[in-house]
């Protein structure tokens, strides 16, 4: 296997298969994000995943990760001021509350790991903006996946628009190369120093996930010794695509096939295609 750095460079067969995993990880997002509404538990979500993965031949990458004890499920499903790792259960979504969804695919030894947040029923017009932020610096970091940009520029990238909008960067959690390990190097924070950190080069394969915090950047992990929450309590949000660096440019790897699996759901059909819609910052400056 080729290396660049101490990071993996994947090859075009490689990258198809990652490819692969990532389609299978857009549809299981998109079975997920299609059973939120309120009264829907998280445990019910979670099995919305685990059918389209044993639909597809695919194995969850996230069951059995180690910890305090091996991860029990296929999703993390975090719901307002949890921020990641949030454990799939009887918790039972309410109107009002956003929820974020990651998910992680093994296809043919690879990995794909996306994630996004979906708000229940109608949401608050600042959960709102936090989540179209969160998209939207999800597209602004993936716009620096570019041969000869480096992790620093990325990171950059991503903390001046989300400082801009007012909201923090979280320190402690960060983006990862993936490949045959759902983490590999190199760490991509979501804030850096231009010009600083890993040379990007054509066949690396990066998860990019911006985590966003509406309060303090502080984390805790709550008693289940899994999830990730706002030390403060404030809402949190996370979008998350596996992008390939290529010489044509980015190449997000954790969409669906337009021609195989058709759209994703309106309002974040963005997302599942991989392509930003117009900035959406004139709602914020309406609002
Ligand atoms: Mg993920
Ligand atoms: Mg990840």
């Amino acid at each position: 296997m080729n290396h660049r750095g101490g990071v993996v460079i994947k090859s075009q067969r490689e990258l198809e298969l990652m490819r692969a995993a990532g389609r299978v990880n857009a549809l299981a997002l998109r079975a997920a994000v299609a059973l939120v509404r309120p009264g829907v538990t998280t445990a019910e979500i979670d099995q919305a995943a685990v059918e389209v993965l044993r639909q597809q031949g695919a194995q969850p990458a996230f069951l059995g990760v180690p910890g305090a004890y091996p991860y029990p499920a296929t999703t993390t499903i975090s719901v307002n001021d949890e921020l990641v790792h949030g454990i799939p259960g009887k918790r039972r979504l309410r109107e009002g509350d956003i929820v974020s969804i990651d998910c992680g695919s093994i296809v043919g030894g690879f990995v794909g790991d996306s994630a996004l947040t979906v708000g229940v029923g109608k949401i608050s017009e600042p959960a709102q903006h936090l989540i179209d932020v969160t998209r939207q610096a999800l597209f602004v970091g993936i716009d620096q996946m570019r041969p000869g940009r480096r992790t620093g520029d990325v990171g950059a990238a991503i903390q001046a628009y989300v400082e801009a909008q007012g909201f923090n960067v979280v320190r402690e959690y960060t983006g990862h190369g993936v490949g045959q390990r759902m983490h590999e190097d190199p760490q991509v924070p979501n804030y850096g120093i231009p010009g600083r950190g890993l040379s990007l080069a054509p066949g690396m394969t990066i998860a990019l996930e911006p985590m966003l915090m509406a309060g303090s950047p502080e984390t805790r992990v709550l008693a289940d010794q899994w999830t990730v929450a706002s030390a403060d309590g404030e809402l949190t949000a996370h979008f998350e695509h596996t992008v390939a660096v290529t010489r044509e440019g980015p190449w997000v790897l954790t969409t669906l096939d337009p021609e195989l699996d058709g759209e994703g759901p309106p309002e974040y059909n963005d997302y599942f295609v991989g392509r930003p819609q117009a900035i959406r910052e004139e709602r914020s400056m309406r609002s």
